[in-house]
């Protein structure tokens, strides 16, 4: 379960759907209702949509967050989008299409979020400066809305960009055609995967079984390690920074010497079964890689104390929250 603003995300799939049409039979983790362009579409409107879904729809499926994907040429069409969706517990999902004007969307963010809302920006990685991101994280934006849709390979290397800055969450819109794509892109740093115009029955199926990885691994967008190209939380599964390696770059990204990670990550494994480890490379699970790699070192150390490799990687989750945490 993903917990942003007042949403409960209960399973890191989206599906995009036209407002018209909306596809409320998928089990989404969130179904955002798309093209609420508020030049052309009332405030009315927009209500009426929530209500229609809102009733049987929201209740029967439980576990779908509702957001609205909206523009306007204007700002107050949008500060009453913002007080409306906040009423209702919905995400707001601002699209660029009619805010080019950087200037006005950096003032607009934090009027929108004075209404109270939980918001979310929908940006190409071509509009998305290094500048632009830096002032974004500043902001109190709730998640950065990655649509990654025709740069193929390229989608995940952003991903791990914009996860890297530490600031929001990261939703990734992209051509998933199959359960491999959006597992890439939760493993370098996804939060969400969102979806537009899928078939239902594949986005139906793809979320049973993201949601189904999740539970049986322990952690679903576990990042790889950071010498195959992983994000910073891939720190959990790093060793002690006893040679040259990508761990290097990686603390200096983080902001962190290499003295400090060693004492953060011991402090952080004290008391827990991380902390054991004999006959692992380092003399305890702390330093340990991804249970997706196989070794026999670490598994009989985990034997040893009866730690299953999801309650390993559930640890390992944790103990990158925290490490990261405490140097953001
Ligand atoms: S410390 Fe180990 S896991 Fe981390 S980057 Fe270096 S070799 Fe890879
Ligand atoms: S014992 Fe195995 S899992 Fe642990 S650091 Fe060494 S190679 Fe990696």
């Amino acid at each position: 379960m993903l917990e942003v603003g007042y949403l409960h995300i209960a399973n890191p799939i989206a599906i995009i759907s036209s407002h018209n049409h909306p596809e409320t039979g998928v089990a989404a983790g969130l179904l955002l209702l798309d093209g609420f362009d508020l030049d052309d579409v009332s405030l009315q409107e927009m209500q009426e949509s929530i209500e229609s879904y809102s009733g049987s729809e929201r209740a029967n499926l439980k576990t779908s967050a509702l957001g609205l994907c909206t523009t306007c040429s204007r700002d107050e069409p949008l500060l009453e989008a913002a007080k409306l969706a906040s009423h209702n517990l919905c995400l707001l999902d601002l699209r660029l299409s009619k805010i080019r004007d950087p200037i006005r969307l950096l003032e607009l963010i934090p009027r929108l979020k004075r209404c109270g809302v939980t918001l979310s920006l929908r940006i190409r990685p071509e509009d998305l400066s290094n500048e632009l991101m830096e002032k974004l994280l500043e902001s109190e934006l709730d998640i950065i809305h990655l649509d990654l849709r025709g740069l193929n390979g390229a989608g995940p290397k952003m991903v791990k960009k914009a996860r890297d800055c530490r600031g929001p969450m990261v939703m990734a819109l992209a051509d998933i055609g199959e359960f491999e794509d959006a597992r890439m892109l939760l493993a370098m740093g996804a939060d969400v995967v969102s979806m537009r115009g899928a078939d239902p029955e594949f986005a139906q199926w793809l979320s049973s079984a993201v949601r189904e990885y999740d539970s049986l691994s322990g952690w679903g967008n576990a990042p790889k390690h950071i010498c195959a190209g992983g994000d910073l939380r891939g720190l959990a599964f790093c060793c002690p920074p006893v040679k040259h390696c990508a761990v290097l770059g990686a603390l200096k990204r983080a902001g962190m010497t290499a003295e400090e990670f060693v004492n953060r990550k011991l402090a952080l494994a004290r008391g827990t079964p991380l902390e054991k480890g004999e006959g692992t490379c380092f003399g305890s699970l702390v330093w340990c890689c991804k249970a997706s790699k196989m070794c026999y070192l670490r598994e009989a150390a985990m034997q040893k104390i009866g730690l299953s490799d999801k309650e390993y990687m559930e640890l390992k989750k944790k103990l990158a929250e925290d490490l990261l945490r405490q140097f953001s």
